[in-house]
């Protein structure tokens, strides 16, 4: 499958988990020295492989290619992959719970080890901008600095991976961090893990499906 062909399926994918509706959120694959991203408003049930836009990450007009205009969320999708070479795709959703603590503008603790997979032991919420802006941008930069996601005031969230695979895996995991935070807040609240928990937790993860005889975990 080319990249256009995993977008969609990224998509879908995102539609049929709950973690996006209609035409919120937008997905975007680092390609050689740009990126291709979903087109502005068109919704993940109707979008075709022919629609994904193409950006220069070096330029900075916003000129673009393709029948449709991209996401408005271009910029960010930019700055993030210009920012970070480790990554090479980007997934930003309005995912029911993630949203609702990006509302309250509640960062998430370390509720479950999984939070390890973040790169951390918190997921921060980035100051509120209008989607869109170069401010938003550089709010995101600054909550994901040393992370692989972030929440987004009163919008949702975002997350950056190696792969598209990973950055939809990374979406779910938060989605289901939050969740778990929300409904824990209604039992009187968490029991934390502690940083060193979630260093340990790091470095299995390290290891953590790797077949070697060195590799108990
Ligand atoms: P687009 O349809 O332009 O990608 O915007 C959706 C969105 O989530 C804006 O934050
Ligand atoms: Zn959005």
């Amino acid at each position: 499958m080319g990249h256009r062909e995993d977008i969609i399926a990224a998509c879908k994918a995102l539609e049929a988990d709950g973690l996006n509706r209609g035409a919120s959120g937008n997905v975007s694959v680092r390609d050689g020295d740009h990126m291709l991203i979903t087109p502005s408003a068109v919704g993940y049930d109707v979008i075709e492989p022919e629609m994904i836009a193409r950006m220069s990450l070096a330029d900075d007009s916003g000129a673009w290619e393709g029948p449709n205009k991209p996401s408005s969320e271009w910029r960010f999708h930019r700055d993030i992959l210009r920012a970070r070479p480790d990554f090479n795709a980007v997934v930003h959703t309005h995912a029911p719970y993630a949203t609702i603590l990006a509302i309250a503008r509640k960062p998430i603790p370390a509720v479950h080890y999984m939070i390890a997979a973040f790169g951390g032991p918190d997921i921060r919420v980035c100051d509120y901008a209008r989607y869109g802006t170069a401010d938003l941008s550089a709010h995101i930069l600054a909550a994901m600095d040393g992370r692989n996601g972030c929440l987004m005031a009163n919008h949702g969230m975002v997350v950056g991976a190696s792969d598209l695979t990973r950055a939809l895996w990374l979406a779910g995991e938060l989605e289901a961090l939050a969740h778990q935070y929300v409904h824990t807040l209604a039992v009187g609240g968490p029991v934390l893990l502690s940083d060193a928990e979630i260093e340990e937790t790091a470095r299995g993860f390290a290891s953590y499906g790797v077949q070697s005889k060195d590799s108990t975990e």
